[in-house]
């Protein structure tokens, strides 16, 4: 299977894609967010700049994400593919793994972009509510996700709550740094011809079919 570099916009899907991904075929859904905050739990001198900059939002020196990241993709469970999430974040980051991609004897495979309006969206963000008490999600601007009594959760009956960021200011920040950011990395993948759209604005099964339709394919 081929590997992935997953990019997409806020509330596209991307956690439920990767998600999906891994339950169906056994790969890892490597997040350098995820691994970074590991890193941050440790007591030392490393541990504590990471967090330090991680409570920034500012990025992590590139040296320490190259290190995790070629140490994380040199493990077993990352020889029949991965799922690669949040990485890379810049032009330099990205030209950086194709050098890792050679030293570990991997292959790039495929840039999947998760398309979704922009209109579609604000509504999944401004609509979205998490119970408090068993995090199940609900959408309460998407028929086919509502909860069944407004602000109670369906499974254990806790409250709802919205997150502080899902609301249209922090979106608007947040969809223009995810153009800012992945516009360039578009460029340079796609002169590699390894760019792949694929819609996110359907059913998250019709999704996963088209992202199976490339991963699978034989080259
Ligand atoms: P994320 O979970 O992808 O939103 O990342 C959370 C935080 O981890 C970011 O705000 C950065 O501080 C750090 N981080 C994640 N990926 C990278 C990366 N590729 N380069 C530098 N810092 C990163």
């Amino acid at each position: 299977m081929k590997n992935i570099i997953l990019i997409a916009p806020p509330a596209a899907g991307k956690g439920t894609l990767a998600t999906q991904l891994k339950e169906k075929y056994h790969i890892p859904h490597i997040s350098t967010g995820d691994i970074l905050r590991d890193v941050a739990g440790r007591d030392d001198e490393i541990g504590m700049y990471v967090q330090e900059t991680m409570s920034k939002g500012a990025l992590v020196k590139d040296e320490i994400i190259y290190q995790l990241l070629e140490e994380r993709i040199k493990e077993k469970d990352c020889q029949n593919g991965y799922i690669l999430d949040g990485f890379p974040r810049n032009l330099e980051q990205a030209k950086r793994y194709d050098e890792i991609l050679e030293a570990v004897g991997q292959s790039l495979g495929f840039v999947i972009i998760l398309d979704v309006d922009k209109e579609v969206l604000k509504k999944r963000v401004t609509g979205r509510r998490i119970c408090k008490d068993c995090g199940a999600i609900y959408n309460i601007n998407i028929e086919n996700n509502m909860p069944k009594k407004d602000s109670t959760c369906d499974v254990c009956s806790g409250a709802l709550y919205q997150r502080s960021d899902d609301n249209l200011e922090a979106f608007e920040h947040r969809y223009q740094a995810y153009l800012d950011m992945t516009e360039p990395l578009i460029d340079y993948y796609g002169e590699k011809g390894v760019v792949r759209h694929v819609d996110g604005g359907v059913s998250k099964e019709a999704t996963l079919k088209a992202v199976e339709e490339i991963i699978l394919e034989k080259k």
